[in-house]
């Protein structure tokens, strides 16, 4: 079979490869990520580097971990690691490497959990059959099983068969927020890698090589607001900066009405992700520093804080000013996003 005819794919699967490559940018992972690229999680990452250099790696591995952790870039390395010929795995060098890079390595398989049926029995019966079958190319197989948090029992037994018996040459990578989401007979047969938020220093410093444009205080605010999740942090300064300060602008010039319905419309907005609700309470937070500011006669920085300051008092600004400084420690715990909005919303009004 020719390298041509072997890329040859499906609509769906030509849609899920474009995904792919565009999450991957977005998560940071620029498809020919070497290992030591991965800032986070030291430790971890040593030990897999080690596992490939001495050819010694599991049949089974399970990253788990928060959304924007680094769960598939980490993966993807690996799994492109594991089909590299270079000396530096993975080197990006290799015709291996540079197959994974444009997506079309038979020997490496996508599962998405996030698909309609993208773990279904049915297709985990079919990589049961595939794993048993030599490798095309390189000396392994591998498959990737994304959001393994979503992989129902009858399927999470299915997969077992396999790991029971597991074929040498193959390696399962799968992906959950929460590994106890998988049964554990099939825990126990895999290697699990918890990835852990990084420091907010750490955070900063990677952040600021890749946003050069971009002036520190926005960096280190995305860095605190996200809270050492890179992935958020990148989603914000890419996307969601601007958003927050607009509908933080919002929210700020419809608490003087009290209107509950309106209130309660824009601070549902916040519900998107945490850490987009971290960068509208910082931002109100700010309007309400300013409007207290602007009610005392001094110097404010935006319209909207003074428009409050004419329309409230200073007694109530002080009031909406503690209420945001306790929101961002509310946000800083696991709280229920629906529950905050709820909560802010209502407090806010009175
Ligand atoms: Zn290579």
């Amino acid at each position: 079979m020719g390298a041509a005819s072997r890329c040859r794919e499906s609509t769906a699967e030509a849609l899920r490869r474009a995904r792919r490559l565009t999450e991957g940018e977005v998560g940071g992972y620029n498809l020919s990520m070497k290992m030591s690229e991965f800032v986070q999680n030291e430790r971890i990452v040593q030990e897999i580097q080690n596992n490939i250099e001495t050819g010694r790696m599991p049949h089974a591995v399970i990253v788990e971990g928060a959304k924007g952790l680094g769960k598939e870039t980490l993966v993807r390395i690996i799994a492109n690691a594991c089909v590299c010929r270079g000396n530096t795995k993975p080197c990006g060098e290799c015709s291996d490497c540079r197959k994974f890079m444009s997506d079309c390595h038979p020997d490496v398989k996508y599962l998405d959990g996030n698909e309609p049926s993208g773990l279904s029995v049915d297709k985990i019966r079919g990589i049961r059959q595939d794993a048993y079958i030599k490798p095309n190319e390189a000396d392994k197989k591998v498959y990737v099983l994304l959001g393994c948090e979503k992989m129902l029992p009858p399927a999470q037994n299915a997969f077992l068969k396999v790991l029971e018996e597991p074929p040498d040459n193959v390696v399962f990578l799968l992906t959950a927020t929460s590994a106890t989401a998988l049964l554990e007979t099939v825990r126990s047969r895999a290697r699990v890698y918890s990835l852990t938020p990084v420091g907010i220093d750490e955070e900063t410093e990677y952040l600021q090589k890749r946003f050069a444009d971009k002036a520190y205080e926005e960096i280190r605010n995305a860095a605190e607001n996200s809270m050492g999740n890179i992935g958020m942090a990148v989603e914000l300064l890419e996307n969601g900066g601007e958003e927050a300060v607009l509908l933080a602008e919002e929210i700020f010039a419809a608490i003087p009405a009290r209107d509950e319905y309106k209130l309660l419309t824009l601070t549902y907005k916040m519900i998107k992700d945490r850490a987009f609700a971290m960068a509208v309470t910082d931002s109100l937070l700010q309007t309400a520093g300013d409007a207290v500011k602007a009610s005392v006669g001094a110097q404010y920085r935006s319209q909207c804080a003074k428009d409050a300051a004419e329309k409230m008092s200073g007694k109530r600004l002080y009031g909406i000013l503690q209420t945001l400084y306790k929101a961002k420690t509310v946000l800083k715990t696991n709280v229920n996003l629906n529950f905050f909005c709820t909560w802010l919303c209502a407090t806010l009004r009175t």
